[in-house]
């Protein structure tokens, strides 16, 4: 018996890192999952996974349309949603606010914050049709603390904590759980680009981390499927850390 037996789930960001474990994970303890990315690595994944359990869809998270979209494609091929994991983001260049540039700062929360928001907007109504389901928004400790540098990835991660809480209250009494996972310092490609070039960065990013060591994808992914999961029933409206004691500084 699979913890997930049953149930219908959509992953973001499932061409790498968090969301590519989470996607095979989910499968593997029985969802159907669409792997959604905007790269065309989500291919990748769906067949790794299977075609009787996956399907791959070429999906940009920050555009109206094409989410609007990647609802009809689930519900068309697997007639409901159970779990959403909105998980697709991206860190932006980093700079001290004041040369932070605009354009930048727009791209940021555009994908990170927008894109959770249309996940949401057109996802909560089809869970609705099958009475309820659990949608897991992917923050970061950087929507708890601050982070010099990020000032456009903090403020999305931390408007992705608020509008968690926001649509948990909204649709609490109606069978929707909405939470969020706050990943510490986890060894992704996103965080080898941000690594990249600099000898030191590995090392202190290392060091930022209470328990010695960067996380897995999988042990983010494993916070994610308990939350996917009726195991974790009476827990919504959270922003769950997921971060080797990196907050508890
Ligand atoms: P990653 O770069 O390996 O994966 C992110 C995926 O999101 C990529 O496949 C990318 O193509 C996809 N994506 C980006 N923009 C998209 C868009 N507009 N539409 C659809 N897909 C898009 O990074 P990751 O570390 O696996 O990150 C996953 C999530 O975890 C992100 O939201 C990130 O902010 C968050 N996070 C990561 C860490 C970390 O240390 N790695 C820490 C905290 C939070």
């Amino acid at each position: 018996m699979g913890r997930l037996d049953g149930k219908v789930a959509i992953v973001t960001g499932a061409g790498s890192g968090i969301g590519k474990a989470a996607a095979k994970l989910f499968a593997a303890e029985g969802a159907k999952v669409v792997c959604a990315d905007v790269t065309g690595a989500e291919a990748a994944t769906a067949t790794e996974i299977g075609p009787a359990q996956a399907a791959a869809m070429t999906v940009d998270v920050s555009k109206a349309a094409d989410v609007r979209e990647m609802m009809e494609r689930t519900k068309a091929l697997y007639g409901r949603l159970d779990v959403l994991f909105n998980n697709a983001g991206i860190e932006g260049t980093p700079a001290p606010t004041p040369d932070y540039e605009e354009e930048e700062f727009h791209r940021v929360m555009h994908v990170n914050a927008f894109g959770v928001f249309l996940g949401m907007k057109y996802g909560i109504p089809l869970m609705l049709e099958t009475g309820g389901g659990s949608i897991i928004n992917t923050a970061s400790v950087a929507g708890l603390v601050g982070f010099p540098g990020l000032v456009a990835y903090t403020a999305s991660k931390g408007a992705v904590i608020q509008m968690t809480k926001t649509a948990a209250l909204e649709f609490a009494a109606q069978g929707i759980r909405v939470n969020a996972i706050c990943p510490g310092v986890i060894r992704t490609p996103m965080v080898e680009r941000f690594t990249a070039g600099q000898p030191d960065a590995e090392a202190q990013l290392t060091m930022a981390e209470p328990v010695g060591r960067m996380g897995t994808p999988e042990e983010v992914a494993a916070l994610a499927l308990f939350l996917a999961s009726d195991e974790s029933s009476f827990v919504t409206g959270a922003a769950l850390p997921v971060d080797g004691g990196f907050v508890a500084r």
